[in-house]
């Protein structure tokens, strides 16, 4: 079912300077759509969509010296679009093109499937070639959507889905993420993050609270966020260091109303990890997204089907560990929904092929 994973590779240095000066077009569309749909939502109440953008930007690829070709352009038009929804604002961050300026957007080129031709060991890529150190044999593989990135050293990196033939390697570059609500987050690989470790201070708080004193519930607060941001560091930066793609289960609403678990210790805990492993993804250059999360707990990341034996509704939340009634694959219910997420994040990257 998982037939793609996400390849990240190093392009020589000298070829920053072109993918810079990409860069800096891509911003420049960035900001139109920033500056377009911000107007648009202010003045007549009206949300732009990626195809919108799609059309007012038509042409802009065929403007003197621009490089990106319209696919780029498409494209950012459509993750514009996908990232104001998904942060649900009416107005983003703009891009700064300007290395010295201390708000500087890393750059970044995404590019739709068929855009990107490999030769010779080369990439073939709007006109231009470039020359990578190229660790995996793209040759043997059929390339899909991703991007070029930049990371905060200068560097550029080709992260570019792949279709693969074999099974995935334990070696894999990617992971999906599951924010669950028993732990705050679980891993395809199996890591998790375990949840309520802060119960013994939990006991110290509520009798601090019945107790009236508000300078040591004050102070157990405090400790109880210190130690979560702490952890949520480590696992962040753990990931981070060990793949070049991570994709994250767009929580979970339906989770939330399911539960009478304390909603905003939960909330903040996953907002924080996302926005953690959003920046940090970033600084290293590396693919992180957010991906639509239904059916990913009773979907069977083995076979594909969604067997009467899988956790469904309310009283599926109960459930840990279940059997496939279809292929009898054994799962434990939040690995196999951080597989399903890391399987539909490759779609989503892959789904470029039929864009345009
Ligand atoms: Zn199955």
């Amino acid at each position: 079912m998982d037939c793609t994973k996400t390849l990240r590779l190093r392009i020589k240095d000298k070829h920053a300077r072109v993918l810079s000066a990409m860069a800096r077009e891509v911003n420049q569309v960035w900001n139109y759509c920033n500056e377009t749909s911000h107007r648009a939502i202010r003045e007549r109440s009206r949300w732009l969509s990626g195809y919108d953008l799609q059309k007012l930007t038509n042409g802009f690829s065929k403007c003197d010296g621009v490089q990106i070709g319209s696919p780029t352009v498409q494209q950012v038009c459509e993750d514009y679009a996908k990232a104001r929804k998904q942060f649900k604002r009416t107005k983003l961050r703009w891009r700064v093109s300007n290395p010295k300026s201390s708000k500087y957007s890393l750059g970044w080129v995404p590019f739709k499937a068929r855009a990107l031709q490999y030769k010779a060991g080369q990439i073939a890529f709007a006109g231009q070639k470039f020359s990578l150190w190229d660790s995996y044999g793209l040759g043997d593989y059929e390339l899909r959507a991703g991007s070029f990135s930049e990371d905060s050293r200068g560097r550029w990196y080709l992260n570019v889905v792949v279709k693969v033939q074999a099974k995935a390697s334990s070696g894999t570059a990617s992971i999906g993420i599951d924010l669950g609500l028993k732990e705050a987050a679980v891993a395809s690989d199996g890591q998790r993050i375990v949840g309520r470790f802060y119960r013994q201070l939990e006991g110290d708080l509520g009798l601090a609270q019945r107790a009236g004193k508000k300078q040591r519930t004050k102070a157990i607060h405090a400790k109880i966020a210190n130690q979560r941001k702490d952890m949520l560091h480590k696992f962040s930066t753990a990931l981070v260091k060990d793949n070049a793609a991570i994709f994250v289960g767009d929580v979970a609403s339906t989770k939330l109303v399911k539960t009478k678990m304390a909603k905003s210790t939960l909330d903040a805990g996953w907002a924080s990890l996302k926005t953690m492993l959003e920046y940090k993804s970033q600084q290293a250059g590396i693919v992180f997204e957010v991906v639509n999360e239904s059916y990913t707990t009773q979907t069977c990341s083995c076979c594909g089907s969604i067997p009467a034996s899988s956790p469904k509704g309310r009283a599926g939340l109960r459930i840990r560990e279940w059997v496939c009634g279809d292929c009898g694959a054994v799962h434990d219910r939040d690995v196999n929904a951080a597989k399903n997420i890391l399987a539909a994040g490759h779609r989503r990257l892959a789904e470029g092929i039929s864009g345009v």
